[in-house]
């Protein structure tokens, strides 16, 4: 996640417009994620990033780095967030 900020933490301006798209679907992810800490998939508001998919993202936090996990309901779409924590996203009450 870090690798797409700029110093402030924030999504830089000046990025393709894919990648800025992508970076701000993962924002929003770890955004809703972050809120409930689920630890099986769970629903969230989130459409998929694919075009013309209309699923709906589910997410998890994986095992003991808190990596978090998304899958989309419909298509075959899914990754992995890394390096979330502290990002202004983050919406954990107590921070490890
Ligand atoms: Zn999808």
């Amino acid at each position: 996640m870090t690798h797409f900020l700029d110093e402030s933490g924030n999504i830089p301006k000046e990025m393709p417009k894919e990648a800025r798209e992508l970076a701000s679907f993962l924002a929003l992810v770890v955004d809703a994620t972050t809120k409930t800490m689920p630890s099986i998939l769970t629903s969230t508001e989130i459409r998929c990033l694919k075009k013309k998919c209309e699923g709906l993202i589910k997410s998890e936090i994986l095992g003991k780095k808190d990596d978090i996990h998304w899958v989309c309901s419909k298509c075959k779409n899914e990754g992995v967030i890394s390096e979330w924590q502290k990002t202004k996203w983050d919406n954990r009450q107590n921070p490890k």
